[in-house]
């Protein structure tokens, strides 16, 4: 009954964590959380009021398959505001989530046996949704020493006949890197050898960076923008998961062919996130402002903590909100009751039943030497986090 296809798809790892904790949690089990990939603000009240008078004025309609035009002029208008990128509306294609956004570019682009380079530790859903389209994900190994971060030498070398695309993720899920403007101009100098490949950059937390401005490829190299797929949406930066709500902007014929899967497969997103949309874009920025500022002390917080665990690698994020410390030091342990720890998902359901903390384990993201925890919480929550995880790692032997 089931294809080939849907049974090669891995569930989402940190869906299962998050309903793990949930399961014991409802159970009466203390548990601290830090596996959800979301910011635990409400979504903006200027954002909340226009989606109440959307609905009070009786905008309940479908709207246009691609978005309305004022959603599209107004991220046409933030992408010369933020980015200094010129797009026409037309070339912009809104979605359910930047999720959608990225499932229908890789239908939209892959046949059976093109390959996609995707670096790790990457976002789970990389590969299967190029799965999901028949394709073949190649990944390729980052480190802790190189930041987590492709090299062009790295990406010169995975790039063969059939790689169609290659997936940028700055900055990162898992690991909270960014690429530098000087990184991003060799990855652009290996990519113009390579005119077959397309580039699909996800900028999905651009506006949660702590140290520098966002940079994203096509600052460094307009050239590219005819083989570009720009990828963002709001869930991130406002508060706004539940609206589910993203977009995609892309050279006018690969917008036009996700226009067309999405027509047959899902038709626009909400009417009323879209109002809602339209509000964030062109509304100030304040309060994306202050979760960013939120976000960075606690950064710095987690950070400063994890750093001072004995046996913890820690990559200093500088974006996003998560930290991805290497835990391989623990891999090979036992625990008190005599289970051994051999990879990070035994670590992460150590830590999750023994220990009450959900953390996500590398192994999802395609790196098995870390673990995901997510600062998207409150400080209480951060400090009492680290207390069990440190307590946790101490008693294995
Ligand atoms: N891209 C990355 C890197 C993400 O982490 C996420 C969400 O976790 C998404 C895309 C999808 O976001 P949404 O579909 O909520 O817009």
């Amino acid at each position: 009954m089931i294809s080939k296809r849907a049974q090669a798809v891995a569930p989402s790892a940190t869906l299962k964590i998050s309903a793990k904790a949930k399961e014991l949690q409802r159970q009466g089990v203390s548990i601290i959380s830090l596996s959800a990939g979301e910011p635990d603000f409400p979504t903006p009240r200027h954002v909340c009021d226009a989606a109440i008078n959307a609905i009070n004025e009786g905008f309940h309609g479908y709207t246009m398959n691609t978005g309305t035009p004022e959603l599209r002029e107004s991220i046409s208008d933030k992408l010369q505001r933020d980015n200094s990128l010129s797009y026409d509306p037309s070339q912009i294609v809104c979605t359910n989530g930047a999720k959608q956004a990225l499932g229908f570019s890789m239908l939209a682009m892959l046949d059976e046996g093109d390959e996609v380079i995707i670096p790790a530790p990457y976002w789970v859903s990389y590969p299967e949704m190029v799965k999901v389209a028949g394709a073949t994900p190649v990944t390729i190994r980052t480190s802790f020493e190189n930041n987590y971060r492709m090299s062009a030498d790295q990406l010169e070398k995975a790039i063969t006949d059939q790689t169609k695309a290659v997936m940028l993720c700055s900055p990162s899920n898992p690991t909270g890197t960014c690429y530098t403007a000087e990184e991003l101009e060799t990855l652009a100098d290996v990519l113009r050898k390579h005119p077959q490949v397309t580039i699909i950059s996800d900028e999905i937390y651009e506006y949660i960076v702590f140290e520098e401005d966002h940079v994203g490829i096509l600052n460094v190299a307009p050239d590219l923008k005819d083989r570009t797929v720009l990828i963002n949406g709001f869930s991130k930066g406002f508060a706004m998961t539940g609206w589910r709500l993203g977009y995609l902007a892309a050279p006018q014929e690969f917008a036009d062919a996700v226009a067309k899967i999405q027509s047959q497969e899902t038709s626009a997103p909400s009417a009323i996130s879209q109002k809602a949309g339209e509000a964030a874009y062109r509304g100030n920025l304040d309060a994306v402002l202050e979760m960013r500022a939120s976000f960075k002390k606690r950064r710095d917080f987690i950070y400063n903590k994890l750093s001072e665990i004995e046996g913890l690698k820690c990559f200093k994020p500088s974006g996003a909100f998560y930290v991805f410390p290497d835990i391989s030091h623990y891999l090979g342990t036992t625990t008190d009751g005599g289970t051994s720890i051999e990879t990070s998902t035994d670590l992460c359901l150590y830590l999750i039943e023994e220990q009450g903390l959900a953390a996500v384990p590398g192994d999802a993201f395609g790196e098995p030497n870390g673990i995901r925890l997510s600062y998207a919480s409150s400080m209480e929550d951060l400090t009492e986090a680290i207390k069990r995880l440190e307590k946790g790692l101490k008693s294995l032997a």
